[in-house]
């Protein structure tokens, strides 16, 4: 089907929930994907911090061929090896004791929701139910994780809510005092916000919020979705900080584009879930979790988070200088390969000169640019992409 037509046809048959660039790719190798017309672009929006190995990866391909072959799903009435060996890996590898699987973040993040609830009428009372999230957070798309998800925007038209849900902002440590109260199950944190603009938390900020939610039994959730799984330099974001949480939830990259998410926690939380109390139907499937096996496997190799962590200083150090030069004033935010640059109301012709000249980016809240290269990204493909942005600064000046 060339571009147009399926344009065409997509508009008349699909739902319209996304805003969609008028581009469709067929293949991908690596840092770079093709699109239906031929021409290539260095992908470094991989599809929202998802094929974080990059493209076509070949030991993924040969897992999921391998796995294609002898079986995909049986349910969970049945052991899956491959889903217990990820379950090692991440316990591991992690604060955490034992994990759930589901499909997607928001899947994840309603499992975390529901173990919160649960932990805390058990452990203190019926009372304990309230869920607190950061302003400006994101969580997900289904009612609760919507709900949780700090921004108006997400939550117009689809009252009533569900309830008691709250919000604190983010780095106001006297206000949390007040908000984390007594009645409070869960406080849900991305260690670095995503959708809400690329801020990483400081460690004074979680640290505190550490101390309360240990103090009155709350359960201190990180949300690592996007965040986690290298993504930051560290396997888990929150490592930086040196913080732990109770329960910690994933999925986009996990898989590198096959879907799946999870659960995790420790100590007595992660027994709050009795048989029947919780499921999902392709949770933790052969397909799903034998990737993820692969892909921890390459993550916790010697010398891959180390090599993250210094391609990407170097790279935010390189867009500092190239914002500078071009007048910017804000600052490059961010951690790893989760990087944002503040720039205006130039933002959006920034992406679209980008996008022609052969450079995947994208735009949040219309000013701040955000890059997230695949963690398996050259200095020569790095170099790359900062020649076509600083081509881009010169052609869409940042006023
Ligand atoms: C993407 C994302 C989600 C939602 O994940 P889906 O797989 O789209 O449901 C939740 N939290 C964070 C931090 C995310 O970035």
């Amino acid at each position: 089907m060339d571009t147009k037509a399926l344009i065409e046809s997509g508009e008349k048959h699909l739902m319209r929930t996304y805003g969609r660039l008028p581009l469709a790719f067929s293949r991908g190798e690596g840092t770079w994907v093709w699109d239906t017309d031929g021409k290539r672009y260095l992908d470094f929006v991989t599809g929202l911090a998802v094929t974080s190995l990059g493209h076509a990866h070949p030991e993924i391909t040969r897992v999921i061929r391998e796995q294609a072959g002898q079986i995909l799903h049986s349910s969970n009435l049945y052991w899956i090896e491959s889903q217990v060996r990820l379950a090692e890996a991440l316990t591991a590898n992690s604060f955490a004791d034992k994990v759930f699987f589901c499909n997607s973040g928001a899947e994840a993040n309603e499992g975390a929701l529901k173990l919160a609830r649960k932990y805390a009428k058990t452990h203190y009372g019926a009372h304990k139910t309230k869920i607190i999230s950061l302003r400006g957070s994101f969580h997900g798309r289904t009612l609760a994780t919507l709900t949780a998800t700090g921004q108006d925007k997400y939550h117009r038209g689809y009252e009533p809510l569900p309830a008691d849900f709250g919000y604190a902002d983010r780095e106001d440590s006297a206000a949390l005092e007040e908000i984390l109260d007594d009645r409070t199950a869960a406080f849900f944190v991305e260690p670095v916000l995503g959708e809400g603009g690329v801020y990483p938390v400081s460690k004074e900020f979680m640290a505190n919020a550490r101390k309360i939610c240990s103090k009155r039994g709350i359960l201190l959730v990180f949300d690592e979705i996007q965040c986690g799984m290298g993504r930051s330099g560290f396997l888990f974001a929150h490592e930086a900080g040196g913080v732990e949480p109770d329960v910690m939830t994933l999925a986009k990259a996990l898989a590198n584009g096959v879907p799946i998410g999870a659960v995790l926690a420790r100590g007595e939380a992660a027994e709050t879930f009795a048989p029947g109390d919780h499921a999902a139907t392709f949770g933790g499937n052969f397909l799903a979790t034998a990737v993820g096996c692969k892909v921890m496997e390459i993550m916790t190799a010697e010398g891959f988070l180390s090599d993250v962590r210094e391609k990407s200083a170097w790279f935010a150090g390189e867009l500092g200088a190239l914002a500078r030069s071009a007048g910017i004033t804000g600052q490059v935010r961010g951690m790893g390969f989760m990087l944002g640059l503040p720039v205006g109301a130039a933002g959006p012709r920034i992406v679209d000169f980008c996008l022609r000249e052969g450079l995947l980016i994208n735009c949040i809240g219309g000013e701040t640019l955000r890059f997230l290269p695949p963690l398996t990204v050259s200095r020569a493909e790095l170099e790359e992409a900062l020649g076509i942005l600083a081509k881009a600064l010169t052609v869409c000046p940042v006023s």
